[in-house]
């Protein structure tokens, strides 16, 4: 049954409950590996952390208030949530169908674990449903898309795929960690699994990394939580305790991301040394429609190419000093990275290409410091690389001199 409840209300008390020990009001950290059994047989649910902990437990049931799901299952890293959806999944001779552009660290999954497995996976544009219906095999068993997807923020129609997985019988798995459910609800788009990155906007502090997978399908949620065991990678109680914490803000930290995001967006795309800029809230972004239907905001997460070279992108990387040099996104500090040279490194210059991540990409985790000096940093930035002129406006001042 659907919540009575906000967003806003359920981030805080949503799937919570009082420790029945001491009724404290945040629920208490369970940083034990083992449990007593009362007898041989009889325990109080918990016998060993590998397989269930209280704590992990508690965020388990806040991540599935969030989602409109039972409990979520919890896991070390968001890739350890991806490893267990597929080990969970598929086997040799099956076939995954995932979105072209993606988080590099997916790809390598596959490429280096899954296909010597006897997996093997088509990366097609998931922008174009129709992409999906031409490369179902009779061996596809799953569709994975990413949207808005990393690090350019294609997306994908959620709910266009889905009738089509629907229609075949397949699975589609959403890695919404970009949004999160306050901003974009899979399932209810015809999703039948949620994958999240609790390292990013969930948490929201740069403290913790961990990863969710949510479902309303319970046969499905127990083999993942069987795999889970298998592979020994569940969330540690710790973690899971800080990224309870970081929940309850989650709505209220996302408002202003995106407002952020929307002002330093408009402020880049109004740069003369701005080539294009990627950002779903942005009339100029080529699917800003479908980010109106698809999502409740466009989100914390943008990214720019200059006009001009790839060293002058790195100067302005090297540049910056109150944006941090820093891999992740969705914690309160604003990080900029070089998707070329970081999260999509593996790839190789060639396939990055093929994607449309270009060596002078720069993404920017929009945080929560005033907008104002955000972009201020960012004109110094871009002063000290020498690109506060466009590449037309020093080709034509250079012709003028040689005339
Ligand atoms: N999915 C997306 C969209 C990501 O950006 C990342 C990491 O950057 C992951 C999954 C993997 O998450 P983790 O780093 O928690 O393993």
């Amino acid at each position: 049954m659907a919540s009575p409840h906000d967003i806003a209300t359920l981030a805080i008390h949503g799937g919570r409950s009082l420790d029945s020990h001491a009724s404290s009001l945040l629920f208490p950290l369970y940083q034990t590996g083992t449990f007593v059994h009362d007898a041989v047989g009889v325990d109080k649910g918990f016998s060993y952390s590998r397989v269930s902990n209280p704590t992990v437990d508690a965020l388990e049931r806040a991540i599935g208030a969030l989602e409109g799901t039972p409990p979520a299952v919890c896991f070390r890293t968001g890739l350890a949530a991806e490893s267990t959806l597929f080990f969970s999944l598929l086997k040799a001779g099956d076939h995954a169908i995932l979105s072209k552009v993606l988080y590099g660290g997916t790809i390598r999954l596959f490429r280096e674990i899954l296909e010597p497995f006897g997996v093997t996976a088509s990366f097609v544009d998931t922008s174009e449903a129709a992409n999906v219906q031409a490369a179902i095999t009779p061996q596809t068993r799953i569709v994975f898309i990413e949207s808005p997807a990393n690090p350019i923020l294609t997306l994908t129609d959620i709910a266009a795929v889905a009738e089509i997985t629907r229609r075949h019988g397949l699975l589609l798995a959403v890695d919404n960690t970009f949004l999160t459910p306050a901003l974009q609800r899979p399932l209810e788009l015809g999703a039948d699994i949620s994958v999240l990155s609790t390292t990013k906007y969930m948490d929201g502090h740069n403290a913790t990394v961990g990863g969710s997978l949510a479902t309303q399908n319970p046969e499905l949620a127990e083999r993942f939580r069987l795999i889970r065991k298998t592979l020994g990678s569940i969330q540690a109680p710790f973690e899971a305790w800080l990224t309870l914490q970081g929940i309850k803000t989650l709505p209220a930290r996302l408002r202003l991301h995106c407002e952020n995001a929307q002002q330093i967006a408009e402020w880049l795309e109004s740069q003369p040394s701005v080539a294009r800029v990627y950002y779903p809230g942005l009339r100029s972004f080529p699917q800003h429609e479908l980010a109106l239907r698809q999502q409740r905001a466009a989100g914390g997460m943008l990214s720019f190419e200059l006009d001009a070279p790839f060293e002058t992108a790195i100067a302005v990387l090297n540049s910056v000093q109150l944006c941090s040099r820093a891999e992740s996104l969705g914690g309160l500090e604003t990080l900029i990275t070089h998707p070329a040279s970081t999260t999509h490194a593996d790839l190789g210059a060639e396939t990055r290409a093929a994607l449309g991540i270009s060596e002078g990409l720069i993404r920017i985790s929009v945080g929560l410091e005033s907008p104002a000096d955000i972009i201020a940093d960012l004109a110094q930035a871009f002063a000290a690389a020498g690109c506060a002129l466009s590449c037309a406006q020093r080709a034509q001042e250079a012709a003028s001199e040689v005339r």
